[in-house]
């Protein structure tokens, strides 16, 4: 037979199984969630692939997974009916990190353990394939990929920094397609083994699993059968001698080994929502996104009419990691299925717009072709109808938080993803009426806690026609502005415009309820006091006052004039009406560097 080749790991997985095997012990069960989610993305690949090339799936093997147990020696086999891998897909799978949910991870081992925290995090996180070096001291993957006529077997042991990969030659164990994941369990983890023991951590773990999940189960039956009398009884009868020869039957329990189906395939958005728990909901979330944290909001529904589709979406708990992520959203966020079928968590972008991009959820239609591609999907008036009620739901779940009797549920939002919704104000005119309800500011009232429009507009002074406001780089800045002066006295509330992209926001938006946005620095603020008369003697007064200091500055300003905004500072420095801000080319200039 041809001899295994040698591989070394990428050091970080080295360092993973290290950090698995060594340190992380906590809840060691969870290597059984993470081998069945990747035999069910297997048979989703497979079952993707199969929609184009219906070859793939002619060899009428079914896809379902199978967990074989021997609970003698201690072994598990994990068998599914995927896609399989190559030997090179072999290498870059399983010998290298570069899938999200482990990187994920290692990332967040980091941080915790910069902050001092404890290491409880493998229950939380994917931890992938490596997982398995929690309870296995050898794991053997022998697989058949339908890109390759050959299988190839992979062997790895845990504290190893090499593995091995050779081609399957034993006719016995050629399989037509899809992986063999066999664990030889170590000493002290032999119990794992145990069907019972399995088929609870099955039903535990992955209930949200597509595709059957089949345990090797110990069964039995009863049945009557004749047995010879006792030779004691016969004894005794035999006194009796009225006593006739009687025949015995007894009950005995006929054992035997067979496959059981061990978890429920029903996706759980094609559930009647009201028979589904919150619980239920966020535990789908968590395996579905790999996420450890609850959701913030979900909403689960079903359209009907023109289009049919059904759905749950999900707004997180917290922002994804990254800087640019808002810019440039590289997020798998919506996962998108015809009739059932998982078609691609690639499509967010055409099925949201881009400051939605931190929604989750999955979309189930009816009415899209399987083989639907992103081309299709550009052009489809299915799609654009989708998309618009997709949104929609989106908004109705964001206010649903924003009315949430708890502030600090939508506190904790806006600090997540008030950039996004403000980012939606400069993209999505037609949605200004959902988004403008949505935002939240500081004003010169409530300087700790932000504010909505509504409320400010409630707290409008009855001959007040406009919004105030004044951009700055922060509260304190704001707070000791000159602008202020006259309508602290007036008593007028200004929003405080901190954050850079909020000026630009308010801007798109022009006004909310029929009331403009007014910027307290730009020239010709109107408060509505303008007394003509006085306005005549101070000109007169100070008319050559304000010509001396045009002519001293010269082209620094555009104008030097007498105005009633200040109450004690001598002047200020405004801008011009149709000009930038002073916030904007603060921002302006931080751009071009
Ligand atoms: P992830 O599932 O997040 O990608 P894993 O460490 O769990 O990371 O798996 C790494 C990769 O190995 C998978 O992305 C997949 O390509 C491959 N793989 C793992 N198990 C299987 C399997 N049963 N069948 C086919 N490919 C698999
Ligand atoms: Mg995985």
């Amino acid at each position: 037979p041809p001899s295994a080749e040698k591989y070394e790991y990428q050091a970080e997985v080295s360092r993973l199984m290290d950090l698995i095997v060594n340190s992380l012990y906590s809840n060691k069960e969870v290597f059984l969630r993470e081998l069945i989610s990747n035999a069910s993305d297997a048979l989703d690949k497979l079952r993707f692939l199969g929609v184009t090339k219906p070859d793939l799936l002619k060899d009428a093997v079914d896809l379902d997974i199978r967990i074989q147990t021997d609970k003698d020696n201690g072994i598990i086999t994990i068998i599914d009916t995927g896609i399989g891998m190559t030997r090179q897909e072999l290498v870059d799978c399983l010998g290298t990190i570069a899938q999200s949910g482990t990187a994920k991870f290692l990332k967040a081992l980091k941080d915790s353990k910069d902050a001092g925290g404890d290491n409880n995090l493998i229950g939380q996180f994917g931890v992938g394939f490596y997982s398995a070096f929690l309870v296995a001291d050898r794991v053997v993957v022998s697989t058949k990929s339908p890109k390759s006529d050959k299988q190839y077997v992979w062997e790895g042991e845990a504290n190893a920094s090499s593995y091995t990969i050779r081609e399957e030659t034993d006719p016995e164990k050629l399989i037509p397609r899809g992986t063999h994941l066999t664990l030889y369990l170590k000493h002290d983890d032999k119990g794992f083994a145990h069907p019972e023991r399995i088929q609870k951590l099955v039903k535990n773990y992955s209930q949200f699993v597509s595709f059957p999940i089949f345990t090797w189960q110990e069964k039995g039956y009863t049945k009557e059968v004749e047995v010879d009398e006792d030779p004691a009884e016969a004894n005794k009868d035999n006194q009796d001698q009225n006593a006739e020869k009687k025949k015995k039957t007894k009950t005995v329990v006929e054992k035997y080994w067979d496959w059981e189906l061990t978890n429920e395939t029903q996706p759980i958005w094609l559930r009647n929502p009201k028979e589904v728990t919150t619980e239920e909901y966020n535990e789908f979330y968590k395996k579905t996104f790999n996420e450890y944290l609850d959701p913030l909001a979900s909403s689960h529904f079903t359209t009907e009419g023109e289009v049919e589709f059904r759905s749950i979406l999900y707004v997180p708990a917290i922002a994804p990691m990254g800087k640019d992520d808002l810019v440039n959203p590289k997020t798998k966020n919506i996962r998108l299925y015809v009739k059932r079928v998982f078609i691609s968590d690639d499509f967010d972008g055409e099925l949201f717009p881009r400051y939605l991009s931190f929604v989750k959820g999955v979309v189930d239609s009816n009415d899209l072709p399987l083989n639907v591609s992103r081309e299709i999907l550009q052009e489809s008036r299915i799609v654009r109808i989708m998309r618009k009620r997709l949104v929609r739901k989106a908004f109705d779940m964001i206010l649903g938080i924003s009315l949430s009797e708890n502030r600090a549920d939508y506190e904790k939002f806006w600090e997540n993803f008030g950039k996004y919704l403000k980012l939606g104000c400069l993209e999505d005119r037609e949605n200004h009426k959902r988004l403008a309800p949505l935002l939240r500011f500081f004003s010169s009232q409530s300087e700790d806690e932000m504010i909505s429009l509504d409320e400010y507009v409630e707290n409008m002074k009855p001959e007040q026609k406009d919004i105030y406001y004044i951009a700055t780089d922060s509260v304190a800045s704001a707070r000791n502005t000159p602008f202020l002066e006259r309508l602290f006295e007036k008593d007028l509330e200004v929003l405080y415009l901190v954050d850079p992209i909020d000026e630009l926001a308010v801007q798109n938006l022009k006004s909310y309820k029929e009331k403009n946005f007014v910027d307290i620095s730009k020239e010709d603020l109107d408060l509505g006091d303008k007394n003509e008369e006085e306005q005549k003697v101070m000109k007169e007064e100070f008319g050559q006052t304000c010509d001396w200091i045009k002519k001293r500055l010269g082209d620094k300003v555009a104008s030097v004039q007498i105005s009633n905004r200040l109450k004690s500072s001598p002047c200020v420095l405004v801008s011009a009406k149709f000009g930038w801000s002073a916030n904007m080319e603060r921002l302006m200039k931080s751009q071009t560097v």
